[in-house]
């Protein structure tokens, strides 16, 4: 029954089909698992006397007269009507709700719900929803509030779900164990459904939402830690003779903070008592991550084994490389770096090294993830920037060797609760220090009206020998888009002319990478002045002599983005400025920038992103993954998130394969999820 097309199951018109379909539902249990955005409380009944002026109520009231019509002009009439009850007279206005003449009965009890108005002469509510007495459907309750789409009523989508709901429950079968409910003190699936929809209380509504809330988090957190038990080895391969830190320390041309000697010594200690490391550094820009990278893979070289690190883009990789290899050299080893665009024969070669231990570090991109690349003594892989690599290929840099490190870098601040599902099973380190050489970025928020201003502040940091960057949301001319948005390919073109003794190129990720490398390249010798780009430059490059970020159309990025972008800058000795473009009026735009130049705190303002526009585009859409929660909410729900993630490591300590009888349904149901999404976990 639950898996039924709706079209069976349901007696309703072709064209309300294609509105439940546009809201992705297609059978019986999409139906139900559609839960309610909101609820209003129409459970408790008040007297006409007691009501304040504005508050919303649900009254019963007898109808004194028969509805007065009265046209007001062309295309708007209005029915007026009296309505009593044992406390006081209500007068009731509807505009243009002519079917209320012939459905309000005089003599007749209704109960009507909606907004009061009221003076020292009368209490009044314009066009409140109603129905008679005892019908029980829309009024006496607390109301489900459902996200629909044009044409679909709260009223008909309420019809057809309390159709559904309650004839389903002999296929609801319980998908979570006894013992768990027991000891959580859950409700029943059919119960959790029914009050979901419909509560009896707001007891039985919070009941409701534990329950399926708890449910959701659980299965993603065991299909997860599943999925990621490649990794969960407890025996790692033992690395010793730490000695090199400090010669690579006493090498470098500034002090390493003490956040970055901490990590280095957590995850020393890690690989000295041969624990198998599975570490997550987060690190907010600029806070120096990438040589903490180059400490460890000396340790792992040291030792007589192979490293990679991945980084998302091949500009990264690239950079990555030219900034690190200095170093291995200076001990005698040897690294490469591997990306799309390696000539073949280049790549043939380094393959061939790779094999014979020839070379300790590969740099790269995706490109080092191909079947192809083997390496001889796989101890340690490392990804940079890793929330734009999802968890298979996380997996799948690891399956080049036997139980390696692993090592994941983020510069995106990850909220605690995302931590959470995206890294269940990773320990956490964090770099909470920059170095002492930077500085805050001094951040505006202005509108086009002082596009004069900005250029005068352009080309005075420019003339004091500065270079800046200026980023755009789109590469070229929008057909599509009817809002003017500013693109690098234009945009550049005007700034040539306004700004002609500057050197100015663009740079977007439609460009070939080696094009895209020459211009980086130059902008980093100082060859170009400012660089007009979309966000390829958003993660890791780095560029001292940078002194202002000039985001265009800025209400299009999300905060931890717009964050990013801005540590592009402040990473020399000179004082660095980030203006925030943008024309948008609509208040929380502007606040939401706001939050920007408040704080430079990474996690404040990925956090606020997170709550701001969800998970999926914190993500961008393809790192979302199966992190799309029907009902869970990453911000509101972190209590039961972490309960979630407790029982589910318990779970699986005991019991990891899900074989023991009692787990059967668990097994069953998460394997069914993930399934869903194209995704086997578990045997
Ligand atoms: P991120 O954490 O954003 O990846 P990077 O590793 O790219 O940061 O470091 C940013 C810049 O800071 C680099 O130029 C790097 O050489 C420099 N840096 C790193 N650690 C220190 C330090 N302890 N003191 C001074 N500069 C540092
Ligand atoms: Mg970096």
């Amino acid at each position: 029954m639950l898996e039924l097309p709706i079209e069976k199951a349901l007696g309703v018109s072709q064209s309300r089909l294609a509105l439940l379909k546009k809201l992705k539902i297609e059978t019986i249990e999409d139906l139900i698992c559609y839960y309610p955005r909101g609820y209003e409380d129409r459970s408790q009944l008040r007297e006409i006397a007691s009501l304040k002026n504005g508050e919303t109520a649900l009254i019963k009231g007898t109808v004194a007269e028969e509805p007065a019509l009265s046209r007001i002009r062309k295309n708007l009439c209005m029915i007026k009507v009296k309505v009593f009850d044992d406390s006081g007279m209500m007068q009731i206005t509807f505009f243009n709700q002519k079917f209320v003449v012939s459905s309000l009965k005089k003599g007749e009890t209704y109960l009507f719900y909606g907004k009061a108005k009221v003076d020292y002469r009368s209490i009044s509510m314009s066009s409140p929803v109603f129905e008679p007495e005892n019908s029980n459907r829309h009024m006496g309750h607390i109301i489900p509030l459902y996200s629909l789409t044009k044409g679909l009523s709260q009223k008909v989508f309420t019809n057809i779900m309390a159709g559904v709901v309650g004839t389903v429950d002999e296929d609801l079968e319980e998908t979570l164990p006894t013992y768990l409910k027991e000891r959580l003190h859950l409700c029943d699936r059919v119960f959790a459904f029914h009050n979901i929809h419909f509560p009896r209380s707001f007891e039985a509504l919070e009941a409701a939402k534990q329950r399926l809330v708890f449910e959701e988090l659980l299965f993603l957190q065991l299909g997860q830690l599943s999925m990621n038990r490649l990794s969960q080895a407890s025996h790692g391969i033992r690395l010793t003779n730490f000695k090199i830190v400090e010669r690579l320390n006493e090498m470098l041309p500034f002090e390493l903070t003490n956040a970055q000697k901490r990590v280095i010594r957590e995850i020393c200690a890690d690989f000295r008592d041969g624990k198998q490391l599975n570490r997550l550094i987060q690190g907010d820009v600029g806070s120096g991550k990438t040589i903490v990278a180059c400490a460890i893979m000396l340790v792992a070289a040291n030792n007589g084994y192979q490293s990679a690190l991945m980084a998302p883009t091949e500009i990264l990789a690239v950079q990555h490389y030219d900034g690190l290899k200095g170093y291995f050299e200076a001990f005698g080893f040897v690294s490469d770096i591997l990306t799309g665009s390696t000539p073949k024969k280049r790549k043939k070669e380094i393959l061939e090294r790779l094999k014979n231990n020839e070379i300790q570090i590969l740099f790269g991109t995706h490109a080092i993830l191909e079947d192809d690349v083997e390496f001889a003594k796989f101890a340690l892989c490392i990804t940079d920037e890793q929330h734009r690599f999802g968890v298979k290929q996380r997996n799948s840099l690891y399956s080049k060797g036997e139980n390696p490190h692993t090592l994941v870098m983020t510069a995106t601040p990850i909220p605690r609760t995302l931590a959470l599902i995206m890294y269940s099973d990773l320990d956490v380190s964090v770099i909470d220090e920059l170095p002492p050489n930077r500085q805050k970025v001094e951040t505006y928020c202005v509108s086009e009206g002082s596009r004069t201003r900005i250029d005068a502040f352009l080309s005075r940091e420019l003339k004091d020998g500065s270079q800046a960057y200026i980023v755009c949301p789109l590469v070229e001319e929008s057909e599509t888009m009817t809002e003017q948005l500013k693109n690098v390919t234009d945009y550049t073109r005007q700034l040539k002319e306004k700004f002609p003794d500057f050197r100015m190129e663009l740079l977007h990720g439609k460009m070939k990478s080696k094009d895209k490398d020459e211009i980086m390249m130059r902008f980093k010798n100082h060859e170009v002045d400012v660089l007009v780009s979309t966000t390829v430059i958003e993660v890791g490059v780095n560029v001292p002599n940078a002194t202002l970020m000039i985001v265009e159309n800025a209400e299009r990025f999300g905060l931890a983005q717009l964050h990013q972008l801005r540590g592009r800058v402040g990473r020399g000795k000179k004082k660095s400025y980030c203006i925030l473009v943008s024309s948008a009026t609509a208040r929380n735009t502007r606040e939401r920038l706001k939050v920007l130049c408040q704080t430079n705190d990474g996690f404040q303002i990925s956090e606020q992103d997170l709550r701001q526009r969800g998970p999926g585009d914190f993500f961008g859409t393809d790192q979302s993954g199966f992190v799309d929660l029907k009902i869970a909410n990453l911000i509101g729900d972190v209590k039961v998130l972490e309960l979630a993630s407790r029982t589910a490591k318990k779970i699986l300590a005991e019991d990891p394969e899900l074989s023991d009888r009692k787990n059967y349904l668990l097994k069953k149901n998460v394997k069914k999820l993930f399934l869903k999404n194209g995704v086997k976990v578990f045997n």
